[in-house]
């Protein structure tokens, strides 16, 4: 029988590093057992499925609604979650092609932070906010519910903020917008960069 070896991504930074933005205790949990979580479940519902084998790229965007397609999801947003990070003393601003398509599509990084921050907030239970892309580079954002992911929508996933109540409730507790403004600090835009090609 074969295994699907999803596993937790080798991150660029330490637990430590994104503080205070995301405390050392919030990554022990959100990275270590959360997203741990998911990988296990997927991991045990592949075995056997049609799906096995399979990138997970692809598992979200083939799997009907149901827990494979939920903890796919969650698996996938995740890792871009995670990966996007570097710690604050790091942070630079977008540059070149991407911010080009930032100011096109929204006309300026800020007006395009505001709207995430904005959707984010009015955002009512667990779900994700993104920032996607279409095929033209069209750049949008929105807000999708529990594990759901923009692939499935033929968009690419450019940018996300976690907006389950696990991600920010160590640290922030309700304050969810004071949460969302931090992360902005520490996204390492030259990942986000190499999203759009
Ligand atoms: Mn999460």
């Amino acid at each position: 029988m074969k295994t699907n070896p999803f596993r937790l991504p080798e991150l660029g930074y330490q637990f430590s590093d994104l503080a205070p933005m995301m405390s050392e205790k919030t990554m022990a949990y959100h990275y270590g057992k959360h997203f741990q979580t998911y990988i296990d479940n997927l991991n045990k519902m592949l075995n056997g499925s049609h799906f096995e084998g399979l990138s997970i790229e692809d598992v979200v965007r083939k799997a009907p609604e149901g827990p494979i397609a939920n903890n796919a999801g969650q698996v996938l947003n995740h890792q871009l979650f995670f990966e996007q990070f570097l710690p604050t003393k790091n942070a630079k601003l977008p540059s070149g092609e991407l911010l080009f398509l930032i100011e096109q599509s929204f006309g300026s990084l800020e007006k395009m932070c505001e709207q995430m921050n904005e959707i984010g907030k009015s955002f009512f239970g667990s779900g994700w906010v993104w920032l996607t892309m279409n095929t033209e580079g069209q750049m949008q954002v929105m807000a999708l519910p529990n594990g759901d992911n923009p692939l499935r929508y033929a968009l690419k996933p450019i940018l996300t903020i976690d907006l389950w109540e696990h991600a920010y409730y160590l640290d922030y507790q309700n304050r969810k917008v004071d949460y969302m403004v931090n992360v902005w600090r520490i996204i390492n835009w030259n990942i986000i960069s190499k999203r759009i090609n």
